[in-house]
């Protein structure tokens, strides 16, 4: 890979490593294991193993390591750690890096099981956590500290769609000295430009846009060599997170059509949400590419795109809601995103059920919210199939 090649070249011939046979397809080294020549060869691989020499699967494995360059040369960042799920990405870039006593600052409107990691198992260990609005700037210049080690927003929250500065907080976060660790997922590894506007350590579900077929769980912590060698690397490898090889192909492959695939969901997400402006079965439709966003300005600075994911509030609730699921013939009804099939969710009853009421309303978590992830399909389908949908809700 040279690295003046354009992003969607290394998509495609990034991090191969071609064996003896010459393969088209990348190869699944489906082993756990490697063989030495000798004694002396084990001992000093274990000693220092070389770029291209493995040990054992948890520490690394030659498919694995094809999707990790090619990750990392799609995000921009020197090196990347691939995990068994986006979750073990998340939990891993935090607890390799925090202690007990270390401080962190949090943007409240998380992912349930990000929410959990940093409310119930990092104050378990003595780290302590302030959640703030990860909208408001003046927020996070408040609750940063001296002892911050740490802050962690999602660039875009789920399920509202509240837009994160990456810029603005990555230079609060540094004035005190702390690392910013961004869950990109909503951005997508497409449209993410957060290294450069900042971020020090980027974390993906690869379960999500990466795959973008739905088949299998993953995820990559992606920064700097000595970040994912020293420090993510030694917590990852000794406590079993590691990506699969079987999963480390599909995500190989998922990455060759990333952004063909990113950018039809988004100019379809883009349609869709052109042609609910105003309808009169829905409270709000947001979409960050739509001037309508409260932060539109900023996700043409941070982003220029809106992204592939929209959120709609229907009138009447929950039961609205459901009729609106129900009566939908091409979107299915699941909780992935990201994926080339267009999948509707039900934040308030499936995603976030385990919140209270008040965590629900401060999120902005309503009865009829339904989370829209915009797939490839034609656009005018979609279109169509929304539409019959919300006509189903106002026919009741
Ligand atoms: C899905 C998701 C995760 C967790 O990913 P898994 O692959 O399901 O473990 C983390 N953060 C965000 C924003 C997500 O959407």
């Amino acid at each position: 890979m040279k690295k003046e090649w354009k992003k969607r070249t290394k998509l495609v011939h990034g991090g191969t490593r071609r064996s003896q046979y010459g393969e088209v397809s990348e190869a699944i080294f489906l082993t756990q294991g490697f063989v030495y020549d000798s004694a002396e060869a084990a001992e000093a691989r274990f000693l220092q193993a070389g770029e291209d020499e493995f040990i054992y699967a948890r520490y690394g494995n030659p498919t694995v390591a094809m999707f990790e360059d090619r990750i990392a040369a799609l995000e921009g960042t020197e090196a990347a750690f691939a995990t068994a799920s986006g979750m073990a990405a998340v939990s891993g870039a935090l607890m390799s890096m925090l202690k007990a006593g270390d401080h962190v600052v949090s943007a409240r409107a998380l992912f349930g099981s990000c929410l959990y990691v940093l409310e119930e198992i990092l104050t378990r260990y003595g780290v302590e956590v302030t959640f703030v609005d990860g909208t408001d700037l003046d927020a996070w210049r408040a609750a940063v500290r001296a002892d911050t080690k740490v802050v962690f927003f999602e660039t875009i929250a789920n399920p509202t769609l509240e837009v994160v500065d990456v810029q603005t907080v990555a230079e609060i976060a540094h004035g005190v000295g702390a690392k910013v660790v961004v869950d990109n997922v909503f951005a997508t590894p497409v449209f993410s430009r957060a290294v450069e506007q900042g971020a020090d350590v980027v974390v993906y579900s690869a379960t999500k846009h990466i795959d973008g077929q739905g088949r299998a769980l993953g995820g990559v912590i992606l920064g700097t060599e000595e970040y994912i060698r020293k420090t993510v690397e030694p917590y990852m490898k000794h406590t079993g997170g590691s990506m699969s090889p079987f999963t480390a192909w599909v995500m190989l492959k998922g990455l060759e059509t990333i952004d063909l695939r990113v950018r039809a969901q988004a100019d379809n997400a883009q349609a869709v949400a052109e042609a609910l402006q105003g309808h009169q079965a829905l409270d709000r439709v947001i979409y960050p590419g739509h001037a309508s966003h409260a932060q539109f300005e900023l996700v043409k600075r941070q982003m220029g795109t809106g992204g592939t994911v929209i959120a709609l509030d229907i009138k009447g609730g929950q039961a609205a809601a459901f009729r609106f699921l129900n009566a939908l013939e091409i979107v299915v009804i699941s909780n992935n995103l990201g994926d080339a099939k267009s999948i509707a969710t039900h934040p308030a009853t499936t995603t976030h059920q385990r919140l209270s009421d008040e965590q629900k309303d401060a999120l902005g978590i309503t009865p009829g919210l339904i989370r829209l992830s915009v797939g490839i399909e034609d656009a005018e389908d979609l279109v169509a199939d929304v539409m019959q949908a919300l006509e189903a809700v106002t026919q009741q």
